[in-house]
């Protein structure tokens, strides 16, 4: 392996171990500038990287290395002021032009295309597949072999973190490769809804349309969102004929099938249900240890299967609450550089396990989040643009989102009458921070604990 294959090899790894914040930060412009009687110098950019991958990774990357070269020994980082750069988030090009802007392979797990707005991640080899979606796998593969002429449209629906999205962006990644000349997008319902809103205000419906209609392949998630919004369903609906008398494909995904979704014009519902429906349902026991087995192995973590099992019966309807609790044991192994025991993971998994049916309102949700920053609740909810409310507003924005699931429209209004797009910033921007910055997770996660009466006080 030459050194650049090798480091590829080392971050290809290091990518599932670290959050694509931290990722980003601190493996930017690092490479091996030297690997000699079994020592490997990494270079990187500045003083205060190398201070962080010293303290943090060495031990995680030497252990990866010596995985790769069993001869490697020793790493260290020399700071270096040359900057071979390699395009970490940034939209695809062209093949060639990505090989000359980049010495390096592209990092495409890191990639959402532009253009089709689909994750790379998300693909079906990293998929697994039970009983409780195998339908719904198979109804969507066939589809990327075949698309507009198998089942049209597919509608796959689900409960909450079971794979529809995942299942969705993998049929859209599989058909990009299938069909490169096609033309495939992926577009959640909410940004779909918000768009016509938005268009309709700025009298760009048109083009708006224009710009949904000029594809080949519409991948919509969370139809769901389309109850009560009688002006996109009557958008949609002529998009939708318009795709399918010309064949082309349509995917959609709802948490919960055509009939039950409220306020739903009777037109679309039939269309809705007119191609396939296949339902994700709950994987059972063994296939919940499958899919923690495959997890660790992206994670690069081994675990006893007790304490697989123990995940696995305590988390049973959602496959992001499984990953979730390994992250958390994949995080104590990064700190302690040891695997979790039994007892330490029941520990860690306590209030996650304790306390399944997690309940809130946004009432509490407001009151929790003023009585943590010690604000009036009236703050929060009127447009000051007072410095310290800022913040919490943007928590409270954020929490909203991730515990009751509201919409950003509503989001927006109730908090500040702002719109749509300060609520995506909001919660965007908290989410970042979250990732990056340890003591601020354990800011979020007390209050958290004060919403669910958790540990630390609560009433
Ligand atoms: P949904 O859209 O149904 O709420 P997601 O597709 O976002 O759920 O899935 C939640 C998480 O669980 C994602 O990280 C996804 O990769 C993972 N996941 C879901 N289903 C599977 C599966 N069958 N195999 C592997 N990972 C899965
Ligand atoms: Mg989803």
């Amino acid at each position: 392996m030459t050194n650049e294959e090798l480091w590829q090899s080392v971050l290809a790894q290091i990518q599932f171990s670290v959050s694509r914040a931290n990722f980003a930060t601190w493996f930017k412009n690092t490479k091996i500038s030297l690997k000699e009687n079994g020592k490997i110098i990494v270079s990187v950019e500045n003083s205060f990287s190398k201070e962080w991958l010293a303290n943090k990774y060495s031990s995680l990357i030497l252990k990866i290395l010596r995985d790769l070269e069993s001869e490697i020994k020793s790493v260290e980082f020399l700071v270096t002021s040359e900057k071979t750069s390699f395009p970490l988030v940034k939209s695809k090009k062209s093949g060639l032009e990505e090989k000359i802007a980049s010495p390096q392979l592209p990092f495409q797990e890191l990639v959402v295309d532009q253009k089709t707005n689909l994750n790379p991640h998300y693909n079906f080899d990293n998929f697994i597949v039970g009983r409780f979606n195998e339908l719904a796998q198979a109804a969507a593969w066939a589809i990327s072999e075949n698309p507009g002429s198998t089942y049209n449209p597919l509608f796959v629906y689900g409960g909450v973190g079971l794979g529809k999205t995942h299942l969705l962006q993998a049929t859209g990644n599989r058909l990009n490769e299938l069909f490169p000349e096609k033309r495939i997008k992926y577009i959640p319902c909410e940004r779909f809804v918000s768009g016509v809103v938005e268009s309709i205000k700025n009298h760009t419906i048109g083009i708006f349309k224009k710009k949904v209609k000029d594809v080949d392949v519409l991948i919509m998630d969370d139809v769901q969102f389309f109850g009560g919004k009688e002006k996109s369903q009557e958008e949609f609906f002529h998009i939708f004929n318009i795709f399918h008398q010309s064949q082309k494909q349509i995917i959609l995904s709802s948490d919960r099938s055509p009939k039950a979704i409220p306020s739903l014009e009777e037109r679309l519902r039939s269309r809705f249900e007119g191609g396939m429906i296949a339902d994700i349902g709950i994987p059972d026991f063994e296939t919940r240890v499958a899919i923690l087995k495959a997890k660790c192995g992206e994670r690069n973590i081994e675990l006893d299967s007790e304490i697989l099992e123990y995940i696995a019966s305590n988390i049973r309807s959602n496959i992001r609450e499984l990953e979730g609790a390994l992250n958390r044991l994949v995080f104590y192994k990064k700190i302690n550089n040891k695997n979790p025991n039994i007892e330490i993971t029941k520990k860690l998994l306590g209030n996650l396990i304790n306390h399944p049916k997690k309940k809130t309102t946004f009432k509490k949700i407001i009151e929790t989040i003023s009585e943590f920053y010690d604000l009036k609740e009236k703050e929060l909810l009127l447009s000051t643009r007072r410095k310290e409310i800022v913040k919490p507003r943007q928590i409270a924005m954020y929490l909203l989102r991730e515990e009751l699931n509201e919409s950003f429209p509503s989001i927006g209004r109730k908090l500040g009458g702002k719109d749509h797009t300060t609520a995506i910033y909001a919660c965007t921007k908290i989410a970042k921070e979250i990732e990056e910055d340890d003591s601020f997770l354990l800011e979020i996660n007390l209050i958290r604990q004060r919403l669910y009466g958790g540990l630390n006080g609560g009433k």
